[in-house]
This record gives C-alpha cells, structure tokens and sequence, in this order.
C-alpha cells in the first residue's frame, strides 16, 4: 500500500508567540476553527465543480444531484479515511456554512467560536425552511455570539435556538409537536434501555424527581448515585418501595415513604417568562432551568399548565434591598431568581449546569464578621457557580474571577486561570433580564472580604484563606482599573478597527 506523506504540520508556521497556557490553547482552538471553515469551503467547491461538470445546478431538483452529492462526500471519504455517514455530514455541514449560515461561518473562520459550537448552531438551524428566515436567524445569532465574549457549545446552542424561538416559533412548535410522546423499552445482549420521549419541563420533573428521592437514602447507604437513582426510578414506576440500602440498625430514615413523598412535593421547574409573552400580547422566548430556550408558545402551554404557579418578579423591588432584612448574607427570593435566572447555567465558561441546582457565589467574599466590608449581597456581586466550580474557586489557588457590570449594563463574568488567560464571557440570559446589571448598587466598594465562602465548603487554615481573599482583591481591583484604562484609550479612538480587548 502506498500512503501519501503526512503534511509535517509545524507549528511555527502558525506563528503562535507565547507560552504553553490558555492564550495559546486560545489561539490553536482558533487556528482549527480556520481550518475548517477552508475545509468546508473546499468541499463545496468541490461541489460546485461536480455539478458543473455533470450539467446540473445545485439546487436543481434533478436525479443527477444526488450523484454530485454521492461523488464528493465519497471523496471526501477516502481523503479523511471516514466512514459514508461521517462523510455525509461534512458535506451537508459545508453547504450549511456556505449556503445558510455564512454569518456563523465567518465566527469559525475568524476564531471567534470554535468547531463544536458551529455544529450546535447547525443543529438548530437543521429544518428551518425558507431563505430570508434562515438569513435572519444567520444574522441574528452571529451577532450575538460576535458580542458575548467566550463562546462555548452550550452558548451557541443556546444563542441559535433563541434566535429560532422568536423568528419562527410556528416551526419550533411544529417541530416540538412532531416528536410526540411515548415510552420505549429496547433489549439488547447485555441488559435493557427504557426511554420516555416527554415535554422538556416533564424531563426535568423526572431528572429533578429521581435525585430527590435517590438522595433520601443516608450517608452510609453503598449504592453509588447513578444506581440510587435507576432504583428510584424502577421502584416509582412499578409501585415499589425506594428505601435505603446501608442495613445499618442506627439508619436515620425511619419512614421512607414519608421522606419520599415529602422530597415529590418539593420540586420544582423553574421557567423564567415575560409577563406579556405568557398573556399571549407579545412573543418573547422564555428560559426553562436544566433545558435552556423554550419559544413563546411554550412559554404559555407551560404557564397555563393547572400546576403551574406564577409569580410576579419585582426587579424594581430589588434595588431598595437586594438581602433580607437580618441576613445580610442570604439574598431576598426575588433577587435569587433574578440572579439565576440572569446566569441561567453556572458562570464558569463551558460549564452547562443549571442554575437553580448551582449555588449562589458571592464573588467578591462576603465577610459574616462585618458585612460592610466584604463583598455585597447584590446582583453584582452574586452569580451562580455549580457545587464543583464553587469548591474550585474557594480553594483552588492561582485562580481569578470576578464579575463587572459594564457601562451598559451587562454583566460579564470573568475566569483567569493561572497562567494568567483571561476568558470574559457574558451573562447567558442578559437578553432575559436585561434590568438586572441596571439594578442600583447600595452598597460600598469591598474592603475586606470575609473568610467563610460558605459554611458547608471543607475548611483549611483560616489564615491562609484570608491570605488569599486578600490577594484575589488586589488582583481584582487591578484587573478592573486595567479594564477602565482600555475602556477610555477605546472611547478616545471610536473609528480604531481593533477588536475590544476580550
Ligand atoms: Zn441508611
Ligand atoms: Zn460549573
Ligand atoms: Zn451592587
């Protein structure tokens, strides 16, 4: 067999300056996204001459189609030593970028987003028919991602379905509709799959549900989550008992049924909507926890569901008093959602855990001794951090983040990893709950941020900790002064070409 040589990448070639760290993973994550979209422009090249050659257009309803298509993803087959269907996809991926989604491309090319989330955001673009709408929903969302700083998969999933949500909710419904509802068991050679096809928001009772009721078994109990919850799952779906496991005579769950109905009565899925969406006189896209967008019509089936309990969000309310009144530290419940639900999923970038299973952060420390002094208990210093996240941040060393509300009012979390990377990245659901980075601050700048980040996190020494706090402050600050600094040189220089410096 003769094999052509291998092209002897070299990475100088790319004249990548710097160290090994986060701006040159940055940059190699770019230089592939560039790769890509040449690879895509080449196959429909590729394309376009096929269908020259055989005498018929590309969009021709024409037998002869079908050959150009099967010549070329063969090709690229054996140029990639890919399988038929891996083939296919590339092609249909590079029609994609060339015919309906050229905007987003141009992200890919540009190194603005990177491989996966351009596959997300054909995935949502996958069955939206009729050129102008696909153009819009084109234009729309490469304006979004162009704006929101780091870019994950999630992001830009996210970001393109909200962009279908609101420009064409018919065929999201449509779409919604066509799937339809059931349950399927399937047996394989080594065991069984059930799988119920549902509504979003009855998928997330049902995830929520099971760890409910997995998590009522004690400490000692040996079944790991993953089989706490399969259990759950097979003893309420056939009238059984879940009960804990451990055998231990001192188990402090004595009566099981009644811990399990009373963790049922408990959950809940949180859907974030606008007032006039759900009375049917406007057609914004709502924002459901542990799925992401949901399109207007959604947003009313689940607001008129006989369980669905509405509640009125007070963000005016919320300048007058973002904490309780004699807990400085927990904030209110509508500054809760609102801080949620402006997050939506956990604010480490390319982290997709919900908001409403994460914790709320203080960012800067809050300080339990003199709550004056520490980081505030206000939308612009709480953000919501999975349980790991949180833990990595609280002792983690070498790590920054903070969170800054913009001049316009948008908030921007901030990660630096050791090497000194910094990636920005936007609120995911700013466009939600835009008042939420304009809520007035009552509170004075941060001088000593407290100590304990959370009373349940496992503790080192108190003075190294507090070592640390400090040291983040001053980084902090430093990093905020430099922003301001670029902010102004950038107002004094409109007309300049250069990218915003994140
Ligand atoms: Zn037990
Ligand atoms: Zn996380
Ligand atoms: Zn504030």
């Amino acid at each position: 067999m003769i094999m052509t040589n291998g092209v002897g990448i070299d990475l100088d070639r790319f004249r990548i300056a710097g160290e090994d760290g986060g701006a040159r993973l940055h940059d190699l994550r770019a230089i592939e996204g560039a790769a890509m979209f040449e690879r895509f422009q080449t196959v429909y090249r590729m394309l376009v001459s096929a269908a020259a050659a055989a005498g018929v257009g590309l969009d021709a309803v024409d037998l002869r189609v079908v050959d150009v298509f099967a010549s070329v993803s063969r090709e690229v087959a054996v140029s990639l030593c890919v399988s038929a269907g891996a083939a296919d996809r590339q092609v249909h991926h590079a029609t994609e970028a060339v015919e309906r989604l050229p905007q987003v491309a141009r992200l890919l090319r540009d190194g603005v987003i990177g491989v996966a989330a351009f596959d997300a955001v054909i995935l949502q673009v996958t069955g939206v028919e009729g050129p102008d709408l696909v153009a819009a929903i084109d234009a729309t969302t490469a304006a979004d991602l162009a704006e929101m700083g780091g870019v994950s998969r999630g992001d830009a999933d996210q970001s393109a379905r909200r962009a279908v949500a609101e420009l064409d909710p018919d065929g999201l419904r449509a779409k919604r509709e066509a799937r339809g509802k059931g349950v399927t068991v399937s047996h394989e050679v080594d065991g069984s799959d059930v799988a119920i096809s549902t509504s979003p928001e009855d998928a997330a009772r049902i995830d929520t549900s099971l760890t409910a009721v997995a998590e009522t078994a004690c400490k000692h109990d040996p079944r790991g989550k993953a089989e706490r919850r399969h259990d759950a799952a097979v003893a309420l779906l056939t009238g059984g008992r879940f009960a804990c496991a451990c055998g231990r005579d001192d188990c402090p769950v004595t009566a099981p049924a009644e811990e399990i109905a009373a963790a049922l009565a408990k959950i809940v899925v949180h859907v974030v909507a606008d007032a006039a969406t759900i009375a049917g006189d406007a057609d914004k896209a709502g924002w459901m926890d542990g799925f992401g967008v949901i399109d207007p019509h959604h947003v009313r089936e689940v607001a008129a569901r006989g369980d669905a309990i509405l509640r009125p969000l007070d963000i005016a309310g919320l300048a007058d008093g973002a904490a309780q009144a004699g807990n400085p530290y927990r904030p209110t419940a509508a500054c809760d959602t609102a801080v949620r639900a402006v997050h939506g999923v956990c604010s480490e970038p390319g982290c997709e855990r919900p908001a409403w299973k994460s914790d709320l952060d203080h960012v800067v420390e809050f300080n339990h001794e003199d709550p004056a002094a520490g980081g505030a208990t206000c939308p612009c210093n709480l953000n919501s951090k999975c349980r790991l996240h949180h833990l990595y941040k609280t002792f983690a060393d070498g790590w920054i983040d903070d969170q800054i509300i913009d001049a316009n009012g948008v908030i921007w979390s901030e990660v630096t990893t050791p090497t000194g990377y910094t990636v920005r990245s936007r609120a995911r659901n700013m466009w939600l709950l835009p008042e939420v980075g304009s809520v007035p601050c009552r509170h004075g700048e941060p001088v000593a941020p407290g100590v304990v980040d959370d009373a349940d996190q496992p503790s080192r020494s108190r003075s190294r900790t507090k070592a640390k706090h400090a040291y983040r402050m001053q980084i902090r600050s430093r990093r905020r002064y430099v922003t301001a600094c670029e902010a102004t040189a950038r107002a004094a220089d409109l007309d300049s070409a250069a990218p915003p410096p994140f």
